[in-house]
């Protein structure tokens, strides 16, 4: 009865055909692939797109893919993005390969592509994770710009409206008020809610998986917050002989249990990414009790037949999907609560 519902649901929206577990194909993988988390992936996943269409690696894909979104002003990703509860935008990325190579960068202030950041700490360093100052003195080093430290007006007025309900104190689960959802909606603007993250995953045409994550991290956070994003195994995990997950969504709830790991794990023991994504939504869930409620998490995955899916605990997430020059659209994640 409930299925029925929900399958009417998304009918409604025009969304059947595209709202399973993605699609099983007989033979041959379907490749390449990318999708990413929430209605940014749209263009994310067309600049991935383009490298994956010309045989590039799906390590530059997902690379690509999500700088679109730290660079559009216009989203909760990158630099426009909500400041911490001191006034400062902290970004938070990842990265990882085929070859289970990994680099991440968090807490990091005014540099505007955290991901090529990440990447470089990858590929550069014998380090996985850089964070702070010193991650921002890398990246300098590496000779990206310093942006200035100044608020874009949308998050200036967000923060300056935040200020005026708020106090400055640690309040654990703050975010979880009724006036400030700690989920992935943080700002108001144009009629439409924004997002704070981008996950990508892709599988290129040599069959190889990478994945990306990056983040300006939960709104009004407590400075020094760090949420999964940039945390190999919580926010994306790859492992080329099995599939890609990334997460999004309250970060705090995702690195409990070990999120994007346990996807890919569950897709290990044969699970369809959709089915794997489920089961770790589930264990969310399970933990949080009826508190699940008051939060959002969302998984992606691929696996390494192409297949795909997504799945959230509560109503309102979706994800884009790509693997077509006329194939980019977007599925409504499928929810438990
Ligand atoms: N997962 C991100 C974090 O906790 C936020 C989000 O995805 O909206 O920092």
């Amino acid at each position: 009865m409930l299925h029925r519902r929900r399958f009417l649901q998304l009918g409604s929206l025009g969304l059947t055909s595209f709202s399973f577990a993605g699609f099983r194909s007989a033979g041959a993988a379907r490749k390449p692939i990318v999708i990413s988390t929430w209605d940014t992936g749209i263009a994310a996943n067309a600049a991935a797109w383009q490298v994956l269409r010309n045989g590039g690696r799906a390590l530059d894909a997902v690379e690509k893919g999500v700088m679109v979104t730290e660079a559009s002003q216009n989203c909760c990703v990158g630099l426009g993005a909500n400041p911490d509860r001191d006034g400062f935008v902290t970004l938070d990325s990842c990265i990882m390969d085929e070859h289970a190579n990994c680099g991440s960068v968090a807490f990091l202030e005014r540099i505007k592509h955290p991901v090529s950041v990440a990447r470089r700490v990858m590929e550069k360093t014998p380090h996985v994770m850089l964070v702070g100052s010193g991650a921002q003195q890398f990246a300098v080093a590496e000779g990206f710009p310093l942006e200035p430290q100044v608020l874009s007006p949308e998050a200036d007025k967000a923060y300056k409206n935040w200020l005026l309900k708020s106090e400055y104190k640690p309040v654990i689960n703050i975010e979880n008020s009724k006036n400030q959802t700690a989920y992935a909606p943080t700002r108001f603007e144009n009629g439409e809610w924004n997002h704070d993250t981008i996950g990508m995953v892709a599988m290129d045409a040599q069959g190889n998986l990478s994945g990306s994550c990056t983040t300006s991290g939960m709104g009004f956070k407590m400075r020094g917050r760090l949420g999964d994003s940039p945390i190999i195994g919580a926010g994306l995990f790859v492992d080329n002989e099995v599939g890609a997950a990334t997460a999004t969504g309250q970060g705090e709830d995702v690195i409990r249990i070990c999120g994007s790991h346990l996807v890919v794990e569950l897709m290990r023991q044969g699970h369809s990414p959709e089915n794997a994504c489920k089961k770790a939504v589930e264990r969310i869930i399970r933990i949080k009790g009826n508190k699940a409620k008051d939060i959002q998490v969302g998984f992606i995955a691929i696996n390494k037949q192409g297949e795909y899916g997504g799945y959230c605990i509560q109503k309102g997430f979706n994800f884009a999907v790509c693997y077509a020059d006329d194939k980019n659209f977007l599925v409504d994640g499928k929810y438990i609560l």
